[in-house]
């Protein structure tokens, strides 16, 4: 595995290897892996020829009073990862190698970003469209690989990529979790271990608001209050950033679920603020 830190060495690297006929896939990540990022990589790699995986904690994605000081990482470690999952480059690079002094372009999909996640992290995903776009441009992806736990950057990203002719196929895979329902997160070293024990009823929660969906229950107001109701009762310590019901490609809240429907959520947990979701029906 060949570690890149100049963008346009990985750039010369991808076009050597797409010159050769080989085609390519790359897994965005912000690093300190866990089985979730270790499964995008694992479907990657079976994806095509060469695997590129970036490892960028990227600043532009981060509100002013956000966690990018504090965001956990270890590089030796990830880079290990990467390597024992069959990854050819893993792109390193150092802020100012993605951003200029005086960068001045952004990437917005508004429509997509102004709701869930996007409420409460005005410039966030304006940050994420932008980093992947580059990241794009610079491997020439044939595919990329994401995460459903992100339900809202997969569907900007995929909108993004449609509306601006990228040719990069965007694949999302199902959200790894642990073996108590939790889902997968980087930031769930912020927890402490009573926080730990209680984080798994965000997903119960959520399991029984799909239970309720398909046993009949249309009206998303009950299906949201019945959720509520249950963190107040088993998540103590839990603050719900948000509750939504929405379409899952057009992220347009929902009144009534008589077609397809995404829950999803942020709860903010002692320093973690950790999101989920379910498909209430497909
Ligand atoms: P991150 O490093 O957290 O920015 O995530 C990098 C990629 O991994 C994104 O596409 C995420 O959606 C994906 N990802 C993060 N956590 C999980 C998970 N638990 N299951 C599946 N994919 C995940």
């Amino acid at each position: 595995m060949q570690i890149f830190t100049d963008p346009q060495a990985l750039a010369a690297q991808c076009r050597a290897w797409h010159a050769a006929g080989e085609d390519i896939a790359l897994v965005p990540t912000m690093g300190y892996y866990h089985a979730g990022h270790e499964d995008l990589m694992a479907h990657a790699r079976g994806l095509a020829r060469r695997l590129v995986v970036s490892l960028f904690v990227n600043p532009a994605q981060f509100g002013p009073n956000e966690d990018l000081e504090s965001y956990p990482r270890d590089a030796a470690r990830d880079s290990a990862i990467a390597e024992s999952r069959g990854a050819d480059a893993l792109f390193m690079p150092e802020p100012g190698a993605m951003y200029a002094p005086d960068h001045a372009t952004w990437v917005e999909v508004p429509q997509l970003a102004k709701g869930l996640c996007g409420a409460s992290r005005p410039i966030h995903f304006r940050g994420v469209c932008t980093v992947v776009l580059k990241l794009f441009l610079l491997t020439g992806a044939d595919v990329a690989v994401f995460g459903q736990k992100d339900w809202q950057q997969q569907a900007i990203i995929r909108r993004m990529a449609r509306d601006l002719n990228v040719p990069t196929r965007i694949v999302a895979r199902p959200t790894t979790r642990e073996a108590d329902g939790l889902a997968m997160s980087s930031r769930n070293v912020y927890l402490t271990p009573d926080e730990r024990a209680v984080a798994p009823q965000i997903r119960a929660a959520l399991l029984a608001a799909r239970d309720a969906a398909v046993a009949g229950e249309t009206d998303a107001g009950r299906l949201k209050a019945l959720v509520l109701a249950h963190w107040a009762e088993r998540l103590p310590g839990g603050q719900p950033d948000y509750l939504e019901i929405v379409h899952p490609e057009s992220l347009e809240p929902l009144a009534v679920v008589d077609g397809p429907a995404l829950m999803a959520c942020a709860v903010r947990l002692g320093k973690a603020r950790l999101i989920d979701n379910i498909l209430l029906r497909s």
